[in-house]
């Protein structure tokens, strides 16, 4: 690992990828082997977890070209040193951010979405001009195996590559020097993260989870906010960072969305969702275990069907767990949707402000006043009102958490500048060189005052 970072840290100091040309040679490489394999990609994430063509290229193949597209698009644009209006204590000058690569960095990615959350931060690294050590997830090794591949056909080891490996890799490489490390995956890890990064005081963006609350109040139109829940729940099989964990409606509809969830998820999967092509499995034996442990002593009111054998567990609806139960407590990240009754504000406050900052909320309603109370007194990473997850779909809008649910964000421009170092510049003119500044200070003191004052 050592001879790695060594090796990729004397690379970038040839300032090779300080080249904007360079690095958008990569990205169109980097492409063209992304199309390539793109039948490998799709087959990897059948047999790591069933996940359907469809999903696969919604979720992930097709947002890594969007960003491979957008990135080679705009790179010139991004990398170019922008300038900035001067400032009366800089004047006479022109002022400028420059955007620099961090040199060597450090990506760890998740399994929940495998390709897109190893992609997505390499193809920002790379258009910023670092050097990356990636490395995939250990619990999708058809996924991480295609992805080991494409680097290794595109990219010199000292530029990019992929090591693959558990939690001893992952530690080994967290022990060393970093000028900037990206993690995607949970909030304990993301501690540990945190910690091996203060060692060296390296830079992170820590893209983390947490139970991000549905709110639903009696205004709306439930077929709709059916058929939205059960999508925004069940993509991936529940396995989504920004999935809805549990959802608390107004409690004079609860019985008929409960309903209305019951007949969406039948006419969405079937009557035995085991059977149908487009509901993925668990990513392992372990969390189908954690999965089926959430449910002991909830009041089950739709599913609750596990298989071990089969990773699989049905599309469960669980009423009013108590707020001290281990399905409320902790991220749930499978099919599985505890429903709350509110009736007041303060009893959503008590519900959300039990648990860390959430990566997303989601409200659905028509109220206005409903939604601003709703948006403006909650913290949270990023939300959509009325839908889910499409918050993400945009690369215009920053996307990361708060607190406990992640620091720092990324997509799109905001990922390039993710893994950019902000370099301010100034260039003084020497024209002129007024002596106001230089001692002796005698008697500039009131004057100093007015410019703060009038003009600062
Ligand atoms: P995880 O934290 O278990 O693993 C993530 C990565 O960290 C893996 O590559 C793994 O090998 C490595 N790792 C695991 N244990 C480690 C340790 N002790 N020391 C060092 N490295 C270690 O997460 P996961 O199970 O792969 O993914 C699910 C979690 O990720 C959920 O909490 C989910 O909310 C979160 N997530 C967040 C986002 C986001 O964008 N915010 C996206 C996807 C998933």
């Amino acid at each position: 690992m050592q001879d790695i970072v060594s090796a990729q840290k004397l690379f970038f100091k040839t300032q090779k990828t300080k080249d904007v040309n360079y690095r958008l040679s990569l990205l169109k490489a980097l492409k063209s082997e992304i199309l390539l394999n793109e039948q490998a990609i799709l087959d990897a994430l059948k047999k790591d977890f069933k996940k359907s063509e469809f999903e696969a290229y919604l979720s992930e193949i097709g947002i890594v070209i969007s960003e491979l597209n957008l990135a080679i698009k705009n790179l010139k644009k991004w990398a170019k040193p922008k300038r900035i209006t001067a400032s009366l204590l800089t004047f006479p000058s022109k002022d400028y951010i420059y955007k620099e690569p961090y040199g060597t960095v450090l990506i760890i990615a998740p399994w929940n979405y495998p390709f897109l959350l190893a992609m997505e931060p390499l193809i920002m690294a790379i258009a910023a001009g670092n050097t990356v050590v990636l490395k995939p997830s250990e619990l999708t090794v058809n996924t991480s195996k295609v992805i080991t591949a494409i680097l290794n056909n595109v990219f010199q080891d000292t530029l990019a590559v992929s090591v693959e490996g558990g939690v001893e890799t992952s530690t080994e490489l967290l022990a060393q020097k970093w000028d900037f490390i990206f993690f995607t995956g949970s909030t304990t890890v993301g501690k540990i993260v945190a910690k091996a990064a203060a060692n060296h005081l390296t830079p992170t963006v820590l893209e983390l989870g947490g139970k991000s609350p549905c709110i639903i109040d009696d205004s709306v139109d439930l077929k709709l906010v059916a058929r939205r829940l059960v999508w925004g729940k069940l993509l991936n099989g529940g396995q989504t960072c920004i999935a809805p964990d549990y959802v608390i409606v107004k409690s004079n509809i609860k019985q008929n969305l409960i309903e209305a969830l019951k007949s969406e998820i039948t006419k969405r999967y079937g009557t035995n969702p085991k059977t149908s092509e487009d509901f993925p499995r668990i990513i392992n034996q372990k969390n189908t275990l954690r999965l089926s442990g959430l449910l002991k002593d909830c009041s089950i009111v739709f599913g609750g069907e596990v298989d071990e054998n089969d990773c699989y567990i049905t599309p469960t609806l669980v009423d009013e767990p108590p707020l001290d139960s281990p399905i409320m407590l902790e991220e749930i990240f499978g099919p599985i949707l505890p429903i709350l009754a509110y009736e007041t504000q303060e009893d959503i406050e008590k519900i959300i402000w039990n648990l860390d900052k959430p990566l997303s909320l989601y409200v659905f309603s028509n109220n206005r006043s409903f939604i601003k109370e709703t948006i403006n007194k909650f913290s949270f990473g990023g939300g959509v009102i009325n839908d889910l997850l499409i918050h993400f779909g945009n690369h215009r809008l920053p996307f990361g958490g708060v607190g406990a649910s992640g620091i720092g964000q990324y997509h799109g421009k905001h990922g390039f500048d993710a893994f950019s170092n902000t370099k301010p510049i100034v260039k003084r003119g020497n024209w002129f060189d007024p002596s106001f500044r230089y001692a002796p200070y005698n008697g500039k003191l009131s004057l100093l005052k007015t410019v703060f004052r009038y003009f600062g």
